[in-house]
């Protein structure tokens, strides 16, 4: 059986509390408060740390956890302190009974991973920065050819994959979305639904794959409609890597 929560951080952040009848782990810990109550208190036996870019809010806790915890610590390969198994794409690593594939997804940072698993009912994507839920990342690092591929790669996972993305962050990203793809019917419903959870202060995430595939407009440069907004705005052309770079653009400054 397992078991996933989000653990709040500095405004919009999540980390996500991952617990099997093996222990628990934790992703992206910005902050180490929170999770280190939860030990002293013997609510949680925390087993490891899986990391998926360099950014201090997902690492900012992790020297703190390390120096009171004995744990496995997962990560990409960067100069992060603290994390003792360096992964690379394709790379398999299995802790609280949990088996997780690596990929790579570079765009955000270059160095940015997911873990994939296959083996805990549902498949489940941690994704950090990379794919928001009716968003993607800012391209700080990397290209957009890198973000769009990495996007691309996450398409191609078992449609009911339940995807745990690293900001809460949904609202905004629909609303943009929504000028984007304005006749789009299962986005209008989609924000009104985010809008009623936001309000009563409850996670918009998980979100998951298929749902993302219906909203998400990064998920949906080969759309006619959003490719004829874009080239309309933009005068681009309708190759989709071309698309989706405008696009991102637009939402930078959005
Ligand atoms: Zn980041």
């Amino acid at each position: 059986m397992l078991n996933v929560e989000p653990i709040k951080a500095f405004t919009d952040n999540y980390i996500w509390l991952v617990s099997t009848n093996e222990g628990s782990i934790v992703i992206d810990p910005g902050e180490s408060e929170n999770i280190q109550k939860l030990i002293d208190n013997k609510i949680i036996d925390l087993k490891g740390i899986l990391i998926t870019h360099h950014h201090y809010d997902h690492t900012n806790g992790l020297s703190d956890l390390v120096k009171k915890n004995k744990l496995g610590v997962f990560g990409p390969v960067n100069d992060i302190d603290g994390i003792d198994h360096r992964l690379s794409d394709k790379d398999k690593i299995s802790i609280i009974g949990i088996d997780f594939d690596i990929i790579s997804i570079p765009g955000h940072t270059l160095d940015h991973i997911g873990f994939y698993s296959a083996n805990a009912g549902n498949p489940i994507l941690f994704c950090g920065d990379t794919l928001f839920a009716g968003g993607c990342g800012r391209i700080f690092e990397g290209t957009y050819e890198q973000m769009f591929n990495s996007l691309k790669k996450i398409t191609k996972l078992p449609t009911n994959t339940n995807i745990y993305c690293g900001h809460e962050y949904t609202l905004s990203n629909l609303k943009f979305a929504l000028e984007a793809d304005d006749a789009n019917k299962e986005l209008i419903e989609e924000f009104k639904q985010v809008e009623n959870k936001i309000n009563l202060n409850t996670p918009s995430l998980p979100t998951r794959l298929d749902k993302e595939l219906e909203v998400n407009p990064f998920l949906r440069c080969d759309n006619i409609n959003i490719q004829n907004k874009i080239i309309e705005k933009f005068n681009v052309s309708d190759n989709e890597l071309e698309i989706f770079t405008a696009l991102r653009k637009w939402k930078d400054n959005f």
